[in-house]
């Protein structure tokens, strides 16, 4: 079985295809995986895993290994285009997220003011009052929707509540708006016998449908990059991602980056 993919809080920097040069934060555990969604393509791996036992990253411990690595960079002079949160399950659920956000705008405009923050989240906490302003504080608000129709949602995301809906997901998202980038991972396969596919000719237009109520800044459509813990997933090719790409930006006047 596929297991988490950080074993830091902090890890990095990484050359990322989509942000460029990034130090990562991992707010969830080193050893485990806490998160409101169990995607079929997660490279963190399934839920079924576990949460491990070192829980989430204190507050104040993050601010410390984080000062301590920007220090370092900065003194040896290494370039650093972006400060990502993602790792091994939703950082949004981390009980002091907004403390975090507000200790890392802070190291990174003494350290790094050049640089930007990224938050990777699947959107389920983007209504929670605390969690949205601090969302509003970040450079890049980076927000999933997979699938505008609920049945897909629910069988390649496989939310832990089971009365998420799209509806909620958009109605979450929606209040971003242009302050946002909406992230779609665009896949198909199998998963317990049963077809997955987010790229038919329906999936696409309820999409983009979603995409006009949002109007997000920006669409970011990628496929899979590493192995998936569901094997049968598909990388889509990006000739396809590039061709609704263009069809988002002509039908929409969105700006999309293909990664
Ligand atoms: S939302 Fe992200 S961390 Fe959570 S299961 Fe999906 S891919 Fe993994």
């Amino acid at each position: 079985m596929q297991t988490v993919l950080f074993h830091d809080t902090i890890f990095g920097p990484i050359k990322s295809r989509r942000l460029g040069v990034s130090l990562g934060i991992n707010l969830t555990p080193n050893d485990g995986k806490i998160c409101s969604f169990d995607c079929l393509y997660c490279e963190a791996g399934f839920n079924e895993q576990g949460r491990g036992t070192t829980g989430f990253a204190p507050r104040e411990r993050v601010a410390t290994l984080l000062e301590n690595k920007l220090k370092a960079m900065r003194e040896a002079g290494e370039p650093l285009d972006v400060i990502t949160f993602s790792g091994n399950g939703e950082p949004t659920l981390h009980p002091d997220f907004a403390g975090v956000i507000d200790d890392t705008i802070a190291l990174r405009d003494k350290y790094y003011p050049e640089v930007k923050i990224s938050v990777l989240s699947n959107a389920t906490r983007a209504g929670n009052e605390r969690v949205a302003a601090a969302l509003h504080r970040v450079d890049n608000n980076i927000l999933k929707l997979d699938s505008a129709v609920d049945e897909t949602m629910k069988a390649l995301d496989r939310p832990v509540d089971k009365s998420y809906s799209v509806e909620r997901a958009v109605a979450g998202i929606k209040p971003y708006g242009g302050s946002c980038t909406v992230q779609t991972m665009l896949t198909r396969g199998f998963h317990d016998g049963r077809r997955i596919d987010n790229t038919t000719a329906a999936e696409l237009d309820a999409l983009i449908e979603a995409y006009r109520v949002i109007m997000p800044g920006e669409v970011m459509l990628y496929s899979l990059d590493r192995r998936s813990p569901e094997q049968s997933l598909e990388k889509v090719g990006r000739d396809e991602l590039e061709a609704f790409g263009n069809r988002i930006r002509n039908e929409l006047g969105i700006k999309v980056q293909v990664v």
